[in-house]
């Protein structure tokens, strides 16, 4: 018995083809600890997300052999809980790695060229002037500063050399070979703000990154950057970046992850003209949901496999 925990799609298709043949698949959404003890009694792998592996829950599963997440983190599982008991904890750490960095660059790209500034022109005022915008740039020859210089980044700083921009990072934990294999040419923050015409903040969240990112940033910027999130909002201090969008400090800024999730739509960052968003969607594809969910269902075949 395996048992799909978190099957908001409403079908298994694609966990089908990769599980074992013979095993008896449940397909459900459960959220309590309650639902998950009495759904996954007997059950010897879950295919989970959010639904909550605590001791007390995996105490009572005493065939579970494997907790295969669908997701990056494992954040719904208690891992000491699941070690002691000796149950497999899986994830998919990577699979929407070129989502994010795909979804940076269109941010960059489009707040840049002003692509949301013109279709609400084009769309609302049926205004036909390129004119009556903010003024544009050329991105061939602008430098991007990568606050965190991780896979996803570095996977942006890739495309970004294909439009010409030159990079520079803040990431003391970088090895110096990594840094030079992309052509990241690695500074103190300070003088990453003064040089930087696109910041692309992207440190993950921890108690050491909490709102990391704010007057220590701001207040050395020297070309009216524009400042990207695509990481985790709570890195960033956003009253800070309130202040830097109001003194005009930095231009502008599209974020894809905010401070508080869901948005609190009366918080002040949602006052700003000049700050794009997306509702935290940058790993969504079709093709990464469906790899997330193959890959996990793998997982568990491989580990029962031995
Ligand atoms: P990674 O683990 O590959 O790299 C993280 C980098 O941050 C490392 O190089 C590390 O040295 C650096 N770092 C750590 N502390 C730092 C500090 N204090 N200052 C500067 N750099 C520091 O991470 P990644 O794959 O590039 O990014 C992962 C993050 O992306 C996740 O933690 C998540 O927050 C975010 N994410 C967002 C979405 C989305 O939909 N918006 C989806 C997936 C992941």
């Amino acid at each position: 018995k395996i048992v799909i925990t978190d099957c908001s799609w409403g079908s298994y298709d694609v966990e089908k083809q990769h599980l074992p043949k013979d095993a008896e698949v449940v397909c459900t959404q459960i959220l309590t600890e309650e639902e998950v003890i009495e759904t996954c009694k007997g059950a010897v792998a879950t295919l989970s997300e959010y639904a909550p592996f605590t001791r007390r829950v995996l105490e009572q599963l005493p065939d579970l052999k494997i907790i295969a997440n669908s997701a990056m983190g494992v954040d719904n599982i208690d891992l000491d809980a699941a070690k002691e008991l000796g149950i497999a904890v899986t994830n998919v750490p990577d699979y929407c790695f070129d989502e994010v960095a795909e979804h940076a660059m269109a941010l960059i790209l489009s707040t840049l060229r002003n692509i949301p500034g013109y279709n609400e022109k084009v769309r609302k005022e049926k205004k036909w002037d390129f004119a009556d915008a903010p003024k544009l740039y050329r991105i061939n020859g602008m430098t991007m500063g990568l606050i965190g210089c991780g896979r996803i980044p570095r996977k942006a700083a890739v495309m970004a050399k294909g439009f010409g921009m030159k990079l520079v990072g803040y990431d003391p934990y970088l090895p110096k070979e990594v840094a030079e294999e992309f052509g990241i040419e690695m500074m103190p923050m300070e003088r990453l703000a003064e040089v930087s015409d696109v910041i692309l903040s992207h440190v993950p969240l921890m108690p050491s990154t909490e709102k990391m990112v704010g007057k220590n940033l701001f207040d050395h910027v020297k070309k009216q950057p524009i400042f990207v999130n695509t990481s985790r909002g709570g890195t960033v201090d956003h009253d800070a970046l309130c202040d830097a969008l109001e003194s005009g400090a930095v231009r502008a800024a599209a974020l894809d992850v905010v401070d508080e999730e869901p948005a609190n739509f009366a918080s002040r960052i949602f006052k700003y003209d000049n700050v794009i968003f997306t509702p935290h969607a940058a790993f969504y594809s079709e093709t990464a949901l469906e790899e997330v969910r193959r890959r996990s269902a793998e997982n568990v075949t491989h580990f029962l496999a031995g």
